[in-house]
C-alpha cells in the first residue's frame, strides 16, 4: 500500500501520497513543479499541508502530466510557462523554453545601457519573447524590437509582452528580411546552434523543442554566421552585437566577429563557467 493512499479507494489520494506515486516515477523537483500546477498551491502547500485529500479530477490530472513527463515532455510544456529573469513566461512548444544560460545576454545588455535613455534594441529569434520583453522592461524607455520568422512563435512572445506588461514591437522576419532600413544600439539573438547531426537533438527535452529553434548547418554556426555578416548594416556606429553560442563555439564566432570588422570582441561565461555569448562592438567601415 503507498503511502497516504486510502485503503478502501483507489481513486482517493493525499498530497504525500500523490507524491510518494510520482517520485517512483519522474524526477521529485519535477513531481512537486506538477503537483503546484495541477493544485494551483505554492510550494509550502505541499510541506505544509501533505494530508490533504486530491479531489478526483485533480488526481486524475496530475496522473496524466506525471505519464507525460515520463514519456519525456519537459516541465515547462507541461505547465505551460517558465521563469525568466524573475517572470514567469508563457511557453508552448511553439518556442524554445528560455534557459538560465540566457539570462548571460540580459545582464550584460544591461551592464552595457543601463542609464542610457532610448536605447533601441533588436531581440532577433526571439521565440517566447523572454529576452526583448525582459530588456523592455530592464532598461529605462527602451525603444525594442523582437523578430522571429515563426508566427507561432510570435503568438506567444506577444501573449507574453501583454501579460507583462512590457511595450515591444513585434515583427515577423526571417532575420533581417523584413525589417526597414531602422538601425540599432543594440543587437541580441539567442539563434539556433546545434549541429544538424548532434546527437543531443534525439535526446531528452530538446526532442520536443521547435526543431528551426536548436539546429544549424553542419557546425551550428550558419545562422550565427548570417545574423554577424548582416547585423554591421543594422547597427548603429559604436553600437553592440551580443550572441549566445554553444559551449564549443566562443573562438568560431570570435572568428566571425572579426571578420565582419566588429572591436571590442569578446567572450563571456555563463553560470556553468562556459563561454555562452560572444560580441563586438560595431565601429562603422574604416
Ligand atoms: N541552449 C540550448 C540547448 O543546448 C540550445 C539553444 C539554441 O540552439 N539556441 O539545449
Amino acid at each position: 500500500m503507498m503511502p497516504g493512499m486510502a485503503g478502501a479507494d483507489p481513486d482517493s489520494v493525499d498530497i504525500a501520497g500523490a507524491l510518494a506515486w510520482a517520485r517512483a516515477r519522474i524526477d521529485l523537483m519535477d513531481a512537486r513543479v506538477l503537483l503546484r500546477h495541477v493544485l494551483q498551491c505554492p510550494a509550502a502547500r505541499l510541506v505544509a499541508w501533505p494530508e490533504q485529500r486530491l479531489a478526483g479530477d485533480d488526481w486524475g490530472a496530475y496522473r496524466a502530466l506525471v505519464e507525460r513527463r515520463l514519456a519525456g515532455e519537459p516541465v515547462a510544456y507541461l505547465t505551460g510557462e517558465r521563469e525568466f529573469f524573475g517572470r514567469e513566461f508563457i511557453v508552448t512548444p511553439a518556442v524554445l523554453i528560455p534557459r538560465p544560460d540566457t539570462e548571460l545576454l540580459v545582464e550584460l545588455a544591461l551592464a552595457h545601457f543601463s542609464g542610457c535613455k532610448a536605447v533601441r534594441v533588436l531581440d532577433m529569434g526571439t521565440g517566447s519573447g523572454a529576452l526583448a520583453i525582459t530588456l523592455a522592461l530592464e532598461l529605462d524607455e527602451a525603444d525594442v524590437s523582437a523578430l522571429d520568422c515563426s508566427r507561432e512563435a510570435l503568438w506567444v512572445a506577444m501573449a507574453n509582452a501583454a501579460r507583462l506588461g512590457a511595450s515591444v514591437s513585434f515583427v515577423q522576419s526571417d532575420w533581417f528580411t523584413a525589417l526597414g532600413e531602422e538601425r540599432f544600439d543594440l543587437i541580441v539573438a539567442n539563434p539556433p546552434y546545434i549541429a544538424a547531426a548532434d546527437p543531443h537533438l534525439d535526446q531528452g527535452d530538446v526532442r520536443f523543442e521547435p526543431p528551426g529553434a536548436l539546429a544549424s548547418g553542419p557546425a551550428g554556426l550558419d545562422d550565427l554566421q548570417e545574423i554577424v555578416m548582416q547585423a554591421p548594416a543594422r547597427l548603429e556606429n559604436h553600437g553592440y552585437l551580443f550572441l549566445e553560442h554553444g559551449y564549443d563555439q566562443a573562438a568560431a564566432v570570435r572568428g566571425l566577429l572579426a571578420d565582419a570588422g566588429f572591436a571590442a570582441i569578446a567572450s563571456w561565461k555563463d553560470i556553468a563557467g562556459i563561454e555562452r555569448v560572444s560580441g563586438g562592438r560595431w565601429l562603422g567601415r574604416a
